[in-house]
């Protein structure tokens, strides 16, 4: 079954400038901003400029491009925040997926939180 990519959703109107977003990096394939509703002193969200639901409709259907793009977007942020393991503290990036995932926002994005530690893993 094909992805189905929801044109109305929040960070879809980020992307198009329909509503502010607190942006920390940017480059050709990915747009990182801070999350509204911060779980450590710092939470980024980094999404990819491209139409993907999620990690896994990204890894299968975008350009090498695109993954690239993206990827090293997560090291920047983590660069620009000072929490990259080699001169800061560490973070966690999680990337909720689907009904399982308990995702929110239809649209792919990690979640970068760090500046303090985020406990052992997930609550089963
Ligand atoms: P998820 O449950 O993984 O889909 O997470 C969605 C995240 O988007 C949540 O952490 C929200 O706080 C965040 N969020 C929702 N709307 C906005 C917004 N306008 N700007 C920044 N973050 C947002």
């Amino acid at each position: 079954m094909a992805y189905k990519y929801d044109n109305q959703n929040i960070f879809a109107k980020i992307l198009r400038g329909e509503i502010p977003n607190d942006t920390v990096f940017e480059n050709e394939h990915a747009l990182a901003f801070r999350d509204i509703n911060p779980q450590r002193p710092h939470h980024v969200l980094i999404i990819p400029k491209g139409k993907y639901v999620s990690f896994d409709h990204f890894s299968k259907e975008a350009s090498n491009e695109e993954i690239i793009g993206y990827i090293q977007s997560i090291g920047k942020v983590c660069d620009l925040l000072d929490i990259s393991i080699d001169r800061g503290d560490g973070f966690r990036m999680i990337a909720n997926s689907g009904q399982h995932g308990i995702q929110d926002v239809p649209h792919l994005h990690v979640h970068i939180l760090g500046g303090s530690s985020c406990g052992k893993m997930i609550q089963l």
